[in-house]
């Protein structure tokens, strides 16, 4: 089987902040050892790059967690897919996935800035203290993507990675008729 491109996407860059990050995912047949995923991102401009090789999953939801505790943790790298939602619980941020075209590939301080400044004139008078604090290394917190794709990733040692699983939507109904 020849390589197959399956992801395909121009990105904002980690490093230098331009949409110059080409990325792109090849699924290929390493025989014994089953399907691969190859990821070759390069940034066209200050030509940072992103390689691995990975086991292909047939998509499972996946739930991330990386604990934020010191200044190095803001500056690992992290890929949120078009599917993941974002959550950090001491910040009381939730960023829902909506039907976006593009993921975010970005620094944990990368994604702290975007938020503030989605968050705008609401973080006046002296509001999201607590953002701040965390991007200035003064706040330990907990970062969470919750992925129905399972595409998204951290680079980090640290983080734990724990398989979801969606119920089925007529969950509900069945419990409806168990009482
Ligand atoms: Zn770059």
């Amino acid at each position: 089987m020849e390589p197959k491109l399956i992801f395909d996407q121009r990105l904002k860059c980690p490093i230098c902040g331009m949409d110059t990050l080409l990325a792109k995912d090849y699924l290929y047949d390493a025989g014994e050892v089953g399907e691969m995923v190859l990821s070759n991102w390069e940034c066209e401009n200050c030509h940072y790059r992103y390689r691995d090789v990975k086991p292909y999953e047939h998509s499972h939801p996946k739930r991330l967690e990386l604990s934020v505790e010191n200044e190095e943790d803001l500056n690992i790298i992290v890929y949120r897919s078009p599917f993941g939602n974002l959550i950090i619980p001491e910040l009381s941020i939730e960023v829902i996935s909506k039907d976006v075209s593009q993921g975010s590939f970005t620094t944990v301080e990368g994604i702290l800035d975007e938020i503030l400044e989605n968050l705008g004139s609401l973080c006046d008078n002296g509001r999201c203290q607590d953002i701040k604090n965390a991007k200035d290394g003064k706040k330990k917190f907990t970062l969470i993507i919750e992925d129905t794709s399972g595409t998204s990733f951290i680079k980090s040692k640290k983080q734990k990675l724990l398989n979801f699983y969606l119920f089925p939507l007529n969950c509900s109904l069945l419990l409806k008729d168990y009482f």
